[in-house]
């Protein structure tokens, strides 16, 4: 099985790939790690990279296609990617070459206010980095650091991210729903909850 997985900041995403990658024995593609691992292998793609990331700029659509399409396996879920409609033009063309087809597009769908309020009571571990949902209290499970409140976390910021997200990723849905492969999933209530609706999408898919 193949699938897109799409979603704003805050949707719970990266914890909905991991728990789909082993429901179904995915390879679970985060775009996020993969960017980095490249830069600390010091690849040349890596290199390249982080001399975008240095100047504040974003990655080009192509250097991240070139690293996604070296590591694919026959079966994945990608989270993080692709991000605008030129990546999605560019998957379609690379699963093609292979002679693979997608299987679905999801999308995790989570009304504007409630990412507000989950995003901006979100702690980070001071000391190792890791994000809690609000309400956790210190120290950190993983390392006894202390959580704090993250600086772009406060709710005009995150109404922009929204915003830029929106206006990025509503070709890319287009795009999907016009290949017939968008599949439209509720992103509220447990992660439970959402798991479950996500994989009854998929068999109905
Ligand atoms: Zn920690």
């Amino acid at each position: 099985m193949r699938l897109v997985l799409l979603g704003p900041p805050g949707s719970g995403k990266g914890t909905q790939a991991v728990r789909l990658a082993q429901a179904f024995g995915l390879q679970h593609v985060a775009t996020g790690d993969i960017l980095r691992d490249e830069v600390a292998r010091q690849t040349d793609l890596g290199i390249k990279a982080k001399a975008f990331m240095d100047a504040g700029q974003l990655v080009p659509d192509q250097l991240v296609s070139d690293m996604i399409a070296g590591r694919l396996q026959a079966d994945f879920i990608l989270d993080g990617y692709p991000r605008s409609l030129p990546q999605a033009e560019s998957l379609t063309h690379l699963l093609k070459q292979k002679g693979w087809t997608l299987d679905a597009a999801l999308n995790l769908q989570v009304p504007e206010d409630e990412i507000v309020a989950r995003l901006s009571g979100r702690l980070v571990c001071l000391q190792c980095k890791t994000v809690f949902p609000a309400g956790t209290e210190s120290p950190c499970q993983k390392c006894g650091g202390k959580l704090g409140k993250r600086a772009d976390d406060n709710a005009n910021v995150i109404r922009e991210r929204l915003n830029v997200y929106h206006n990025t990723t509503k070709p890319l849905e287009n795009y999907y729903q016009k290949l017939g492969l968008l599949r439209e999933v509720p992103a509220v209530g447990s992660p439970d909850e959402i798991f479950k609706r996500l994989c009854a999408t998929l068999k109905r898919a």
